[in-house]
């Protein structure tokens, strides 16, 4: 979190600039700026520079400035640019008792776990990168044409919920603390815990956790879901007809379904899916059922066999 900020108001023939800072305290440097340029200590704080041994240092991070209201500006200085405070002969400057608080712009300016980057490329296509903690920022997919239900990796993560608890749920991205770049980039930061998508990316067999919605049948299908994430855009609990498939691929017309080990034992259970089996393929749908055992044993193998049948290249190799 950054420890200092200077508050720009910009009123009809002046700027009063503030500083609010935990070290520095929060005082009113001037109310006399009469624009860019004017030569008062705003304008310099503005375009300053502090020069350190190991080069030239600006003094405000513009870049993450903010707005905070229509005539309200508010950036964090730089670690060096707080020299900038240190040499101010501060108790000559008035108090600042205005409604805005330190802790207000902590909360804004609250570093989050980690972001995704979005950025649009030359042809149009918009190009999705994820950084955090363990995950160096990394490309996590490209060509995405963002729309609706677009099944690319970095769309479905924008979509993501995590189950906090039982039928709590909360966007893992946090889409109204986004915001652009100078060099018009979207960056959406994540706040929640993003230990999960961070192992997600990372591939790590080991993730069995309840980010998703607790809407699944049985563990089975909750574990064959949160592994094939990354790889096939899957709709859990998919409606066809009277029917509700286990997952189901839409726009490739392709239906899994997770045999589980009790569940299909009877006769009444065999008939019921061969009934249902011949109306889906009479639909057009392609239906590929797996048992528990498959899932259990060689779930990459049953994954690429679908990404064969959905043609969809595997995101990442394995591991
Ligand atoms: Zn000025
Ligand atoms: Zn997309």
């Amino acid at each position: 979190m950054p420890d200092s900020y200077v508050l720009v108001y910009t009123e009809a023939i002046r700027r009063i600039f503030v500083i609010l800072s935990s070290t520095y305290g929060k005082f009113v440097l001037t109310k006399e700026c009469a624009g860019d340029g004017c030569g008062c200590l705003g304008c310099r704080l503005l375009a300053g520079t502090v020069q350190t041994a190991d080069g030239n240092f600006p003094v405000l991070d513009l870049d993450d400035g903010r707005q905070l209201q229509e005539r309200l500006l508010v950036y964090t200085f730089t670690e060096q640019g707080e020299a900038f405070i240190e040499a101010l002969d501060r108790p000559r400057y008035a108090d600042y008792r205005g409604p805005i608080g330190k802790a207000d712009l902590d909360r804004l300016f609250q570093r989050p776990n980690a972001a995704i980057i979005i950025g649009q490329e030359g042809d149009g296509t918009f190009t999705h990168s994820f950084v955090s903690s363990t995950v160096d920022m990394r490309v996590i997919s490209r060509g995405c044409r963002a729309t609706r239900h677009c099944p690319c990796v970095g769309c479905r993560i924008v979509d993501m919920q995590y189950s906090e608890m039982p039928g709590h749920l909360v966007p893992a991205v946090d889409l109204s603390s986004r915001r652009a770049t100078t060099d018009g980039k979207l960056v959406l930061p994540i706040f929640v815990d993003d230990s999960i998508i961070s192992a997600l990316l990372n591939r790590d067999p080991a993730v069995r956790h309840s980010f998703t919605p607790d809407f699944f049948d049985s563990p089975l299908e909750k574990m064959f879901y949160e592994l094939a994430f990354l790889d096939l855009h899957l709709y859990p609990q998919h409606r066809a007809g009277k029917y509700r498939l286990d997952f189901a691929i839409p726009d490739k017309m392709i239906a899994i379904e997770l045999d589980g080990h009790e569940y299909h034992k009877t006769k009444y259970h065999r008939t019921h899916d061969a009934q249902r089996d011949r109306w889906l393929y009479g639909q057009g749908w392609h239906v590929l059922r797996f048992t528990g055992t498959e899932i259990c044993k060689d779930l990459d193998r049953c994954i690429d066999e679908i990404c064969y049948l959905a043609n969809v290249e595997r995101l990442s190799a394995r591991r």
